[in-house]
């Protein structure tokens, strides 16, 4: 369940000289409150969506409405109005979203490009390495690539840790056999999504 709903913000308050409150006929006693609504999520500021100032007199504290404030107070409070500053981290949300976006795609053009140049790169001759489990590995050598898919073939020998490119070159020197005779095939997609799960390494 997500609990969202509105807020307030008190964006503190200011004098207002030379005006006389219409209820009790105070002069200087009215005060400009700034209010700022937002949205928020879990009790998290998401951003605002209303700055609102109200006239109150201090003296009778009532509040004074619009249609009674004199056409000089209406003046006095549009112009105080930007002077009334909205806090950052009432934009959290917003700014998290953002910056969780901005995250997300310089993650997957980071992933785009590494894929690119590993995997949608991949070539006959290249060498792969496959984890069967935490002590099983083979090699396996690209025959051919052919529409989207890439034709291998397993060697008949295993390791018990990760195997290096030079544990590759001395095997292939010591034993003729290294490879066996029938070739496999996995498409692109699935070396991509076996790479990605760090079940396939690919020395180039
Ligand atoms: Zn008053």
């Amino acid at each position: 369940m997500i609990v969202y709903g509105t807020g307030s913000k008190d964006l503190g308050e200011k004098l207002i000289t030379n005006e006389k409150c219409p209820h009790c006929g105070e002069f200087n006693k009215i005060h400009l409150h700034g209010i700022a609504r937002y949205f928020d999520v879990f009790w998290i500021p998401i951003f605002p969506f209303k700055k609102k100032i109200i006239a109150v007199c201090h003296n009778c504290d009532t509040e004074i409405p619009k249609k009674e404030a004199s056409p000089s107070l209406i003046d006095k409070i549009s112009l105080e109005k930007s002077s009334f500053k909205i806090p950052i981290y009432l934009f959290s949300g917003l700014i998290l979203i953002v910056l969780a976006i901005g995250f997300f795609q310089y993650s997957s053009s980071k992933h785009k490009s590494f894929v690119e140049s590993r995997v949608e790169n991949i070539q006959k001759n290249d060498i792969l390495v496959f984890k069967h489990n935490m002590e099983d590995y083979t090699f396996a050598k690209v025959d051919s690539i052919y529409k989207g898919a890439v034709f291998f073939k397993n060697s008949n020998y295993s390791y018990n840790k990760k195997p290096s490119l030079s544990d590759y070159n001395k095997a292939l020197i010591d034993n003729s056999d290294f490879f066996d005779s029938e070739s496999y095939y996995y498409t692109i997609n699935e070396i991509d999504s076996l790479h990605k799960n760090g079940v396939l390494d690919i020395f180039e």
